[in-house]
């Protein structure tokens, strides 16, 4: 289990004051002018040697992401975005760095802009966060007064402004081009890559989107040592990480553990167990609600990092959402609630997305009546290998994963359903 000592997010819970008294006094904001002296190509050779990877779902390696930038100006400027959009359901991890932690992320925007050679850096905030906003928008504004941001911010020579920006309510604006179109003014709508934005990103100008978390971690990760946030985790899954665990756990909870943790322990310790005990669990979603569920017997030994839920278990994970489901839970239709969500939220640009997620929804519609025959089932499974991968951006991808997991691991399931209600209409017919 991850020791105090060892948690980069000391106020997650808010038991402390998130002012920037109380994040100084916490150790953040500490020596960050010393840390931007020593130059561009330090931060992101530390960065790599961290083995630090993407947060917000994806598991790319920041640093390597960062040197994508380019080194000279071409006379654009280069920004930062920051993805505070967090609207994948089960996700809720970002949002407590915000109002509990908000200083973690604004220190590391300033250092990570500074790396990627950016005066300027976006938040990108979730339209539902409104007291997230607030207390982000407060320790900004705290920072400027105190030096921190602004002309020569932290004494670091480096001039550096933060604008924190308030979404509308779309998942598709958490997608990287979705959510700098939106930024720029215009419809939340992905763009095709390439160009992908390191080379011409928000107002045409090179750009690196990065989490919340990914951003807030860096400056503790620079202070202590890129071997000390290696040191977590199996090789290629280093560092700590916030698991954001819900559903039918004693005690549901974000908490920063060790990367590659075993699911029991994540579970055992920090969750109270599973509601009813383990032979009452049926299936995890361990990553969000886009990767495919793994059955119980699966997942209680799990390491929950990014190669061995992809690689052992065909599933991913993702943000570390975790969502426990117990027996009483109706798989299929909880699957069906996922595939609605990914129907009402697709953009609509391309058609296997905006024809096939409703098609998908429908079908998924009937599964959790009984309402279809069995073959309809391989069709389903057909017609999201026909999305997955042929569409602009990964929300075709999003929502047809969750259903192929569902018949992967509950066909069973779902063909009984059937066939009880084939039954039942026989039965009603002959009376
Ligand atoms: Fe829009 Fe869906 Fe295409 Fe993404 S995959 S661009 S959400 S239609």
């Amino acid at each position: 289990m991850l020791q105090d000592k060892d948690r980069i997010f000391t106020n997650l819970y808010g038991m402390h004051e998130r002012t920037l008294a109380g994040a100084k006094a916490r150790g953040h904001w500490d020596g960050t002018a010393g840390i931007i002296k020593k130059g561009r190509d330090w931060i992101i050779d530390q960065m790599k040697a961290s083995g630090l990877r993407g947060r917000g779902g994806a598991g790319f390696p920041t640093g390597l992401k960062w040197s994508f930038m380019p080194k000279e100006s071409d006379g654009r400027p280069a920004y930062l975005v920051i993805n505070a959009d967090e609207s994948e359901p089960g996700t809720c991890k970002d949002r407590e760095i915000m109002r509990h932690d908000p200083h973690t992320l604004i220190e590391g925007a300033l250092i990570a802009s500074f790396a990627m050679n950016a005066n300027t850096a976006y938040i990108y905030i979730r339209g539902e966060f409104i007291r997230e906003r607030e207390a982000l928008q407060a320790a900004i504004d705290e920072a400027y007064d105190a030096g921190l941001l602004g002309k020569n911010a932290a004494k670091s020579g480096w001039d550096f402004d933060l604008f924190l920006h308030h979404g509308a309510g779309a998942y598709i604006c958490g997608e990287e081009t979705a959510l700098i179109e939106s930024l720029e003014g215009k419809k939340g709508m992905p763009r095709m890559k390439p160009p992908f934005p390191a080379g011409a990103g928000l107002y045409g100008c090179p750009t690196t989107v990065n989490n919340v978390e990914s951003i807030a971690v860096v400056p503790t990760i620079l202070r202590r040592g890129p071997e000390w946030f290696a040191g977590f985790g199996r090789a290629n899954n280093a560092g700590t990480k916030l698991f954001g665990i819900s559903g039918h756990v004693n005690n549901p909870c974000v908490v920063e553990e060790a990367m590659s943790i075993s699911f029991e322990e994540l579970i055992e310790k920090h969750c109270g167990g599973i509601r009813g005990g383990w032979d009452n669990l049926k299936a995890v979603i361990p990553g969000g609600s886009s990767v495919p569920c793994v059955r119980a017997e699966n997942m209680r030994d799990a390491i929950m990092d990014f190669d061995y839920l992809r690689g052992e278990l065909g599933s991913g994970l993702g943000t570390a959402a975790v969502i426990v489901m117990d027996q009483s839970t109706d798989i299929i239709k909880a699957i069906w609630r996922l595939s609605k969500f990914y129907k009402h939220e697709s953009c609509g640009q391309c058609t296997p997305c905006r024809e096939g997620t409703g098609w998908m929804m429908r079908v998924m519609d009937r599964l959790v009546k009984g309402e279809a025959d069995v073959e309809e089932i391989d069709m389903l499974w057909d017609v999201t290998k026909q999305v997955e991968g042929h569409t602009i951006c990964a929300l075709g991808d999003a929502a047809a994963w969750p259903i192929q997991g569902l018949i992967n691991n509950f066909r069973d399931e779902i063909e009984d359903r059937i066939r009880v209600n084939k039954q039942g209409k026989v039965s009603i017919a002959a009376e």
